[in-house]
């Protein structure tokens, strides 16, 4: 099973990503947690995004790219894998489908969680209190949610013109969210 999680920042896709990963016995894979991991380590690459994501931009799509292709390379993701905060541009649309394709798999479904920008932005300053992200202040959560709309959105009619995209209301409780996930996946084929 190889799955895509979508939505904006603050949409719960990571949160959602684990319950779905844990189902199909596959690992989520979050660029976003992979990138915070390494600023921590204070590593070669984590120097590289920090700046970046101090900012709310997307780290280039070189390091991204490359960053990917080494995740699921290993050994825990060669029957599947569920992306959350990847593929983020049309590029990394292409750098995906070419390591998919070199594998001789397929991508079997994209879900994007639609929510309310506005409210989002409560929860993502709500999570900032818990977490303590430094990209959740409130300019860098706008400027995320517009590099959103403008790089990332683009996506969806991508995967919708490929017949393999599941959109779902990513408002209310995190189980219902959950329950429309899985319902949505049940009647998916799935190969
Ligand atoms: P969000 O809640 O904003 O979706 P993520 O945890 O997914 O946050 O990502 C945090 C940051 O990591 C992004 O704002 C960006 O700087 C960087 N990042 C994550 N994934 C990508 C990607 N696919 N391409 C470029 N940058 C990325």
């Amino acid at each position: 099973m190889r799955l895509i999680i979508m939505g904006p920042p603050g949409a719960g896709k990571g949160t959602q990503a684990k319950f779905v990963a844990d189902h199909f016995k596959i690992p989520a894979i979050s660029t976003g947690d992979i990138f915070r991991a390494n600023v921590t380590k204070g590593t070669e690459l984590g120097v590289k995004a920090k700046e970046y994501m101090d900012a709310g931009d997307y780290v280039p799509d070189e390091v991204t790219n490359l960053m990917v292709r080494d995740r699921i390379d290993e050994p825990d993701a060669e029957s599947g894998f569920l992306l959350d905060g990847y593929p983020r541009t049309l590029a990394q649309v292409e750098e995906l489908d070419g390591m998919i394709t070199f594998t001789g798999h397929k991508l079997d479904a994209v879900l994007v969680l639609t929510v309310d920008q506005d409210e989002i932005v409560e929860r993502l300053l709500q999570r900032s209190e818990v977490e303590g992200r430094a990209d959740d202040t409130e300019d860098v959560i706008r400027k995320r949610q517009e590099l959103y709309v403008e790089q990332t959105e683009p996506l969806i009619e991508v995967y919708r013109a490929r017949g393999i995209l599941i959109e779902l209301d990513g408002m209310g409780e995190v189980d219902e969210v959950t329950q429309r996930i899985f319902d949505a996946l049940d009647v998916w084929p799935q190969s």
